[in-house]
């Protein structure tokens, strides 16, 4: 199937309230305008070189998100165009978006990356993690950043169970932030990023309000280092 009739088909399985981040990474420009063509105008990438490279391609004006692990001395190649960053991990990263955010005169929107997987390798903060960084008078003071959410990966695996657990626990703990935090200045929680190719029909169906999907649209990566 084409481009277009594979955003056709998973946009007809999405509810309308669900965002469609489409993940062109390691795929050509050309990928992505046949994907505009069709009506798509949400993309990501994980390596800020490429996605600085693709903005600089593209006239048309797409919402980019940053979604992969973020350098912190790579923020300011990202802040003036970036959408959202969905890969906030640290506190030390947020101060650096902050300070990018205001160089540029903007407010930059982020979500703030969660450990969900049982597996050991996925990055992210734990729960407690993030009520420290919620918590965080200077955190609170920032203006150039905006939290609008949280993000997760599931562990890669069949069992289709585990998968919907993990997204379940995230979706709750989205809540518990979205009902203490909503009233913070730099707060306007609204977007749960989970679920990709794999497994975005079982996140839409615990609750994600955005799905990050790459090889359902764009047909399967060939990678070299990553
Ligand atoms: C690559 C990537 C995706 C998309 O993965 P697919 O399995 O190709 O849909 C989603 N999220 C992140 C963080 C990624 O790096």
């Amino acid at each position: 199937m084409s481009i277009a009739e594979n955003l056709l088909q998973i946009r007809s399985e999405l509810p309308e309230s669900v965002t469609l981040v489409a993940i062109s990474k390691t795929r050509p420009v050309s990928d992505i305008l046949e994907a505009y063509a069709a009506g798509q105008t949400d993309f990501g990438e994980n390596k800020v070189q490429e996605l600085v490279d693709k903005e600089e391609q593209i006239r048309e004006t797409l919402r980019w998100h940053q979604v992969g692990t973020l350098q912190r001395n790579k923020v300011k190649y990202i802040a003036p165009f970036v959408h959202l960053i969905h890969s906030v991990e640290s506190r030390k990263l947020l101060l650096e978006i902050e300070k990018q955010g205001a160089k540029n005169s903007r407010t930059i929107d982020v979500l703030l990356q969660m450990h969900i997987a049982e597996e050991e390798s996925k990055f992210g903060l734990d729960e407690k993690e993030l009520k420290e960084l919620m918590d965080d008078p200077e955190i609170r003071e920032l203006r150039h950043i905006r939290i609008r959410g949280l993000m997760g990966m599931a562990t890669f695996t069949e069992d289709t169970v585990q998968v919907a657990r993990e997204f379940r626990g995230l979706r709750k703990l989205y809540d518990q932030v979205s009902t203490s935090y909503s009233g913070m200045d730099n707060c306007l929680i609204d977007t749960l990023s989970m679920g990709m190719s794999g497994d975005y029909r079982i996140a839409v169906e615990e609750g994600s309000t955005l799905v990050r999907v790459g090889t359902a649209i764009f047909g399967a990566r060939n990678y070299g280092s990553n």
